[in-house]
């Protein structure tokens, strides 16, 4: 399945190798015109329901590069590490939990080295001197970016905790073993938001917090049968966190996490605090309390919704006789909303669709499409997850009206053009 997946996407142009001409570059990814849409529409999905549609959240975009302290600060420059171990037989390099019970997850072989801890920062310079005081990292996650401008964004907006902040951007990890596909790559984005609360209502702030995420993949449209909440055994907590949950998916390899749900208490603010020498605590001044905030983290990964995404919605089916590929994608999220064919190429009906098509691009994307039988463009259409598809034909030229064809069912119902658009708004908003 996942091998099928990874072919549709470089056919149809969602994901292709990175500098694939050269042999591509391991575990590195581009996203194709269908991608990129896919990708924007998830993130602003995210962002609609963290910013717009709530009065407790703000925005924020930090840099990627930072000062080296705040990885000192944070802990990632002693603690963000995996074991390493290497085969001496084969040469194979696995993460230390991959060789389950000291055997070499490739050749078998016993003759593993000691586990060796691998920091997960990539290390560049800034400037001009290749020398130790001017490495920086490429951020290894949006969060501390989000830490270290808590108090530039509390004054401005006005805001009151319980508040939080949420970003979306790319972060990377020179991780040990990359691989399926996108779900593990050492480059990827993050949508991350960090919520500061009064120490004592941390606990309930988690719990919300785990309904409000596991509601949101619901929402995205992926079976809920395949998704839930995994609580970290005390001994796997992360050195910030109190409590943590994990959202997993289903996926053809296994239940795997999605987003990351932490209690991280004050650790982060007292951190910062200690090492800048700044007073990073919060007054309230309805209770006359002064006290560091706990914050919950929701962390989820880009990347890997889409993906998840994509595995959800992958479906082959048979209609009389045929196999028909179809991604049954919300609507929401469908990189293209319409596909708007002419039934014929003569008869003045690729004019009428042009028209058409204008009267739908300021409202959806939408994608023309007259070669071919009208059977193999609605297919073309179903394995790219478009929605709708509009067939403009020679009642149109007598009657102004235009089939539309709903992805899902194949049912064809004929629509007046004028009230074609409102109509498919409502449709994609789900109403
Ligand atoms: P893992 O244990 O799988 O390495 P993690 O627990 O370190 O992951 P977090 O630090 O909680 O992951 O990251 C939050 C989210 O960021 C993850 O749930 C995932 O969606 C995404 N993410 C983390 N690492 C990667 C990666 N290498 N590639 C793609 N997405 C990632």
């Amino acid at each position: 399945m996942m091998d099928t997946l990874v072919s549709l996407c470089k056919r149809r142009g969602f994901i292709f190798q990175s500098s694939e001409i050269y042999g591509g570059l391991n575990s590195c990814w581009d996203y194709g015109p269908l991608g990129v849409e896919l990708k924007n529409n998830i993130k602003r999905f995210w962002w609609r329901s963290m910013t717009q549609l709530r009065d407790d959240i703000v925005g924020l975009d930090a840099a990627i590069l930072m000062h080296p302290a705040v990885w000192v600060a944070s802990g990632h420059v002693e603690q963000f590490t995996d074991p390493l171990v290497d085969c001496r037989s084969c040469g194979t390099r696995v993460r230390g939990d991959e060789a389950a019970e000291g055997k070499c997850p490739r050749c078998g072989s016993r003759e593993i080295t000691a586990p060796r801890q691998f920091n997960l920062m990539f290390k560049t310079f800034m400037g001009p001197v290749e020398e130790e005081g001017a490495i920086v990292y490429l951020r290894p996650e949006t969060a501390q970016g989000i830490y270290v401008n808590f108090l530039n964004v509390l004054t401005p907006s006005r805001r009151k905790v319980p508040f939080g902040i949420a970003q979306i951007g790319k972060a990377f990890r020179n991780e040990i073993s990359p691989g399926n596909f996108i779900f593990r790559t050492r480059e990827f984005e993050q949508m991350e938001m960090q919520f500061f609360v009064r120490p004592g209502t941390d606990g309930e702030w988690l719990e919300r917090w785990k309904a409000e995420r596991l509601a949101w993949y619901a929402e995205l449209g992926l079976r809920p049968e395949r998704l839930r909440l995994h609580r970290h055994p005390n001994k796997e907590l992360a050195h910030y966190a109190k409590d943590a949950y994990d959202i997993e998916y289903e996926f053809p390899f296994g239940w795997k996490e999605l987003e990351g749900i932490h209690n991280r208490t004050d650790y982060d603010l007292s951190r910062h605090g200690r090492h800048a020498g700044k007073d990073l605590s919060y007054f309230d001044g309805e209770t006359g309390e002064r006290y560091i905030p706990f914050i919950i983290e929701t962390s989820a990964g880009v990347d890997r919704t889409l993906l998840t995404c994509l595995v959800d919605a992958y479906r082959e089916e048979e209609v009389r006789g045929e196999k028909r590929v179809v991604l049954r994608l919300h609507p929401r999220i469908a990189p293209m909303k319409a596909g708007v064919f002419p039934l014929v190429k003569r008869d003045g009906l690729p004019e009428l669709a042009r028209r058409v098509e204008h009267l739908l691009r300021p409202r959806m994307t939408v994608f023309y499409d007259e070669s071919g039988s009208i059977g193999r463009r609605y297919r073309r259409q179903d394995e790219a997850g478009t929605p709708f598809g509009v067939t403009v034909d020679s009642q149109t030229l007598a009657d102004g009206t235009v089939t539309v064809r709903d992805r899902d069912t194949m049912a064809q119902e004929r629509v007046k053009i004028d009230d074609l658009p409102a109509l498919l708004e409502r449709r994609l908003s789900g109403s």
